[in-house]
Formats: C-alpha cells, sequence, structure tokens
C-alpha cells in the first residue's frame, strides 16, 4: 500500500495488523502512549495484591482492525499485538505471543 514505511523507523514495534495484515489498523500514536504510560507500571505493581490491576499490567488496545471491526490489543512484554479474545467472565487474558498475564481493559468488561 503506502511506500512510506520503507525506512523502517519503528523496528521494534510491529505494526502490522495480527488479523488481516494490514498495515492502517493500528493507531501509532496510541501505541507510543501505551508504552510510555505502561512502562510506570513496575513501580506501582504488587504480587501481593488483592486488584489484579496491581498484579499484571493492563493490554494495550491500540486499534480496531478495518476488515473484521475486532479491537487490536498489545502486550507490554513482548510488545507484539494481538487480536482481543477476551471473556466476559474473565478480567485477564494471556498473551498468545509470550504468555504472560495481562488485565483487561475496563471498558471491555461489564459490571452488571
Ligand atoms: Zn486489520
Ligand atoms: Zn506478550
Amino acid at each position: 500500500m503506502s511506500e512510506n514505511n520503507k525506512n523502517n523507523k519503528n523496528r521494534e514495534l510491529e505494526l502490522i495488523c495480527p488479523i488481516c495484515k494490514g498495515n492502517d489498523c493500528i493507531i501509532e500514536s496510541v501505541v507510543k502512549l501505551y508504552l510510555s504510560m505502561v512502562e510506570k507500571f513496575p513501580k506501582y505493581q504488587d504480587e501481593n495484591s488483592e486488584s489484579i490491576y496491581q498484579k499484571y499490567p493492563t493490554v494495550g488496545d491500540i486499534g480496531e482492525c478495518k476488515k473484521t471491526f475486532k479491537r487490536i490489543w498489545l502486550c507490554p512484554y513482548c510488545k507484539r499485538p494481538f487480536e482481543s479474545n477476551y471473556a466476559l467472565e474473565k478480567a485477564t487474558v494471556n498473551c498468545p505471543n509470550c504468555g504472560s498475564t495481562l488485565c483487561i481493559p475496563v471498558s471491555h468488561r461489564t459490571f452488571c
């Protein structure tokens, strides 16, 4: 599609959609914002906490697949995107790439 990705300036980040392999589903600015926020997570991480939000980092909600309208999430450990795969009764997911436990963004859960 576009030719302006040739210089590969984001080599450390994989911004290809994990669902349709397109390169305009993931929002790069959201990825950068998320990574800068999640960087601080280890400072308040508490393995013994009652709250899962203190035990595990929250996945990055980094875009929506333009072809399938599914949400695209980013793992803060391996920094690879994956298709959202939350189950309603669960508050965490495991990264399909590296297996890390991650919290689901609150907006995807129902409280009722
Ligand atoms: Zn896509
Ligand atoms: Zn991962």
